[in-house]
């Protein structure tokens, strides 16, 4: 597979996921959490998907394209170990989607974050609330659920919790 066929893998699932989950909390109220607003693409796509849910982004340096940052009051910026456990009162047990895109290239960099990472947002999700991923996830509360058609395991990471 040349690198040009890999990103289109990638991103290709990376919709078709996106997609799935907006979907599947169309009955469910509460907030989306967008973790890596980086250049913008996935908090676009959701906002395209999910017109009138409140979407709020973490990231600790904003470089998106100029359409594509959110307005001050739905971005908390900062690094998510400050951040998250600063709107833990606030959105405790209400969230009904999280997206967390926070994958680099160094893979043990990125599992230690994903690790990290569960207990902070965990707590935030809704029961049925759903969390994509782009790294994998480990937690008593979770349940991983189906990907969508075409997208092989372990490219991307879809759970509900319980
Ligand atoms: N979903 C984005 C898109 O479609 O354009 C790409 C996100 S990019 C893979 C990951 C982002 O997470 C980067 O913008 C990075 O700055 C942010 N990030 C990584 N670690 C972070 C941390 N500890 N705190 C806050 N932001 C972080």
């Amino acid at each position: 597979m040349s690198r040009l066929d890999s990103v289109i893998a990638r991103l290709t699932a990376q919709r078709a996921c996106l997609d799935r989950v907006s979907d599947a909390i169309a009955g469910l109220p509460g907030p989306v959490l967008e973790l890596g607003l980086g250049n913008g693409r996935t908090y676009d796509h959701l906002r395209q998907n999910l017109p009138g849910r409140d979407i709020y982004v973490f990231e600790r340096q904003v470089n998106a394209h100029p359409d594509c940052i959110p307005p001050d009051s739905h971005l908390f910026l900062g690094d998510f170990r400050m951040t998250l456990p600063a709107v833990a009162a606030r959105f405790a047990g209400q969230v009904a989607l999280v997206h967390a895109d926070t994958g680099t290239g160094d893979k043990s960099a990125s599992l230690a974050l994903a690790r990290l990472l569960g207990p902070l947002v965990i707590p935030l999700m809704r029961p049925g609330g759903l969390l994509a991923s782009d790294q994998p996830f480990e937690d008593a509360a979770l349940v991983a659920i189906d990907l969508p058609d075409g997208v092989p395991v372990g490219r991307y990471h879809l759970y509900k919790r319980a």
